[in-house]
């Protein structure tokens, strides 16, 4: 059953260049409502526990130290079609074959450091907004 709902994850480079800010008007702007959102810091263990379906891809250890570098902003959107509408919002993985207009067109670095994380399914993103989030903050 599809749900209204994905998670997000403003990415360690994004957050460093300044950019929290710009991504959230972009968000708002395409009609998400923020339902739980915070700062915060992974370790590499939480990392490579997030990406752990990743584990035996070439780029997971990179990824794990990526995204383990630094502060991330972690939220839950809610919105009709939220996971697909979303993913169609950031664009393609690598920002060379994004899409104009994409979040990761616009301030993406690399295919690594690609400013934002946004749910695949509606399991995972089920699954990644309880990663981060309480029963309490899911409201
Ligand atoms: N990634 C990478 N190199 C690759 C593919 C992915 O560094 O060749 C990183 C990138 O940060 C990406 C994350 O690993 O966002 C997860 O990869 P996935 O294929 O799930 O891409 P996404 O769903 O984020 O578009
Ligand atoms: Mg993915």
């Amino acid at each position: 059953m599809a749900t209204n709902r994905t998670f997000t994850m403003i990415k360690p480079e994004a957050v460093a260049n300044g950019h929290i800010g710009a991504i959230l008007e972009r968000i708002n702007a395409a009609g998400f409502r923020i339902v739980s959102m915070k700062k915060t810091e992974l370790t590499s263990e939480l990392a490579g526990a997030f990406y752990a379906v990743h584990k035996e891809r070439p780029f997971y250890g990179e990824l794990v130290s990526y995204m383990s570098s630094g502060p991330i902003v972690a939220a839950i959107l809610e919105k009709d079609n939220a996971v697909s509408d979303f993913r169609a919002l950031i664009g393609a993985t690598d920002p060379s074959e994004a899409a104009d207009g994409t979040i990761r067109k616009e301030f993406a670095e690399s295919k690594a450091k690609n400013a934002v994380h946004g749910s695949d399914s509606d399991e995972n993103a089920e699954i990644e907004g309880t990663f981060f989030f309480s029963q309490f903050e899911r409201f």
